[in-house]
């Protein structure tokens, strides 16, 4: 089946989608992003996702390019032209197009809206969920805000790659205190040896995950024991279990952190239910 992206008012197949190549977020990563996933054709965490794109965009001065109720149509429309029932939607908004210059353009230049969606091969992700998943470690080398989601990725982009090479699934970036901050496209999460549930408290250094945010709730919900507060790379691989959140793939247990296995080698029960329940109370209307 085609692919269909929309790009500022028209729908088109995703081969010939294009912005100009004076567009800013392809000049300067001027821009920003939000991703949902879906789940039998219905977002999950619909609402929370708008609220941070919003706050994204307020935090670079980049305009909303129309309203918040046109702007989920759009949403909407690109999801049922591209039939996703089970996968994920991406939006992006750039500060427009203008001659290359580092300041803003023209206040009358309008951003650049983008939205296309896919199917995800669901068999695959089983597999993940049931296997568990290797991650690595590599050191933070990101700027500091990283809580604004935009598509300045390099520096995930190469930790991913670093990933990649090295078998695993995803990296985890570590701060210079030895401290994980989060994933390269998620937030980290373990069940300590105390048996408490962690992940790094909301700072300028992570982005605040909707995902993250979801489970903590679930996991509140249910009486466990939940800290916000930061681990190391050693307290993770000494963990019960291990675990990484992201609206792509909601809850995946990890079973390797660099050359260290993670409790038993598989996936934590804890990971598995806190999953279930996280879809069973993020899917909107
Ligand atoms: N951290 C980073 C760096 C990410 O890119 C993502 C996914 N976009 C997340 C965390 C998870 O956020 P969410 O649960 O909102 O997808």
């Amino acid at each position: 089946m085609t692919q269909i992206a929309y790009v500022n008012g028209a729908y088109a197949p995703l081969a010939h989608a294009a912005v100009s190549i004076q567009d800013r977020g392809f000049q300067f990563g001027d821009a920003v992003y939000e991703v949902w996933g879906v789940r039998g054709g219905r977002l999950l965490d619909r609402d929370a996702h708008i609220v941070r794109l919003k706050r994204s965009l307020s935090e670079l001065r980049i305009a909303l390019p129309m309203p918040e109720t046109a702007l989920m149509a759009v949403v909407r429309e690109t999801q049922r032209r591209n039939r996703v029932r089970n996968g994920l939607i991406y939006l992006q908004i750039s500060r427009g197009q203008a001659p290359r210059d580092h300041a803003f353009p023209a206040a009358n230049v309008r951003p650049t809206l983008v939205v296309t969606a896919k199917n995800l091969d669901m068999a695959a992700l089983e597999a993940r969920l049931s296997a568990g998943v290797k991650i690595v470690t590599v050191p933070d080398i990101r700027w500091a805000r990283c809580d604004i989601k935009t598509t300045s990725l390099l520096p995930n982009v190469l930790a991913k790659q670093t990933a990649r090479e090295a078998g695993a699934y995803e990296a985890w970036f570590v701060d210079k205190d030895g401290f994980v901050t989060e994933g390269s496209s998620s937030n980290a999460w373990i069940l300590d040896a105390d048996a408490h549930l962690r992940t790094r408290a909301l700072t300028n250094d992570i982005l605040h995950g909707i995902t993250r945010a979801a489970v903590l709730r679930v996991a509140r919900e249910r009486g466990l024991k939940v800290m916000e507060s930061a681990f190391t790379v050693a307290e993770a691989q000494a963990a019960r279990e291990a675990f990484m959140t992201a609206a792509s793939a909601p809850l995946v247990p990890i079973v390797w952190i660099d050359d260290k296995i993670v409790g038993d080698g598989r996936p934590g029960p804890l990971a598995c239910s806190l999953r279930a329940a996280y879809l069973g109370a993020s899917i909107s209307d």
